[in-house]
């Protein structure tokens, strides 16, 4: 890959083509701090930078920021979703959540997706390209750069947004090993969260990688009929095949891995369909995430009622499965995946 931004290079990359250009060694150290620690988004600013080291990064590096555009704020849930303008004319959103002392980003790592789950716009718009590593990365450091205004620092980061992360992996993983490097941005390894709908070669290869990410699956449907029909791309991998690679990543890592499962108002949100939920992950180092869907006019499913909700999180609980229901944070601000891009691109997700 050849890299369009400084934000692409790993830090041992940035190493070497410094060393290729003459320059002495701590001259990395120096660059990545200005760019992923103090967040600098101007070569101009790196005043401890020789003028020609300046010049020259500009012309054979240069900086190309994704340009901010339309914000959606919801002040009383504290949550804000910015569209940022992408070089080649695409758009990609950022949003940010405040909760309690936490500063959560969600991200996308494709632009349209290829999953096609029938309950999300944005699946149904396609797929039209991945992201690369400076791009997903962008996302957390808008974020980044507005909570430091508020002296905030960014505190999580979810791969939740846009796209499947294990169909885009190499840019991914550089924009989270990037992300997690202790010189510059810093953020654990702990606290990001990488979100799947099972693509088992991807969860294979994560487990292999000696990183301790959250990983969390997208099942939405206990059976693989109806898994199928709600999530097209997953005919590949059924589920036993899926619950055998998470195993494999608790294994390698030690870490529970999250289910998520979208609730649509009689499609899978019966009861039995909890049981039969309860069955496969009952015994497993798993908890699971229902969300009630954000109703989006476009689409044809419901959100279930509280009360039916709450029964199917207390047939789980019964089992020995642990729960809990996602509050629905940016419904106001259709801060669900996709949904402002939809507003202003014509795409839309849960
Ligand atoms: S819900 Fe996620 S995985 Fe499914 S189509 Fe939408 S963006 Fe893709």
């Amino acid at each position: 890959m050849s890299p369009e931004t400084p934000f692409d290079l790993s830090y041992p990359e940035l190493e070497q083509l410094l060393r290729e250009w003459g320059e002495p060694a701590y001259r990395a150290r120096q660059l990545w701090a200005w760019l992923w620690r103090r967040l600098v988004t101007d070569y101009a600013e790196m005043t401890d930078l020789p003028k020609g080291l300046r010049a020259r990064l500009s012309q054979e590096l240069p900086l190309r920021l994704p340009r901010p555009g339309a914000l959606q704020l919801d002040a009383e849930e504290g949550t804000e979703k910015v569209l940022l303008h992408l070089t080649d004319g695409e758009a990609i959103e950022a949003v940010l959540m405040r909760e309690g002392e936490r500063r959560t980003v969600c991200v996308s790592t494709q632009v349209g997706c290829p999953v096609g789950c029938v309950f999300c716009a944005a699946g149904r718009m396609g797929y039209r390209r991945d992201l690369a590593p400076e791009e997903i990365a962008a996302q957390v450091l808008h974020s980044a750069r507005r909570l430091r205004e508020a002296g905030e620092r960014v505190t999580h980061v979810v791969v939740m947004g846009m796209g499947e992360p294990l169909l885009n992996y190499e840019a991914t993983l550089r924009a989270i090993r990037n992300l997690n490097h202790p010189q510059g941005f810093g953020l654990g390894a702990r606290r990001f969260t990488v979100s799947t709908v099972g693509v088992v070669p991807g969860i294979l290869r994560l487990a292999e990688e000696g990183l301790q990410v959250n990983l969390a699956i997208s099942l939405h449907a206990p059976d693989d009929a109806l898994r199928e029909e709600l999530v097209p791309l997953v005919k590949r991998w059924p589920i036993r095949e899926v619950l055998e690679a998470a195993e494999a990543y608790v294994a390698a890592t030690g870490r529970r891995v999250t289910y998520e499962y979208v609730l649509l108002s009689g499609v899978n949100d019966s009861p039995a369909q909890a049981r039969a939920l309860a069955r496969l992950l009952s015994g497993r180092l798993a908890h699971v995430n229902l969300i009630p869907f954000n109703p989006a006019p476009e689409l044809p499913f419901r959100r279930p009622p509280e009360a039916r909700v709450e029964v199917f999180r207390r047939e789980l609980l019964r089992r020995g499965v642990d729960v809990t229901v996602r509050r629905s944070r940016g419904v106001r601000i259709q801060a669900g995946c996709g949904q402002l891009r939809a507003r202003h691109l014509g795409g839309s997700r849960v």
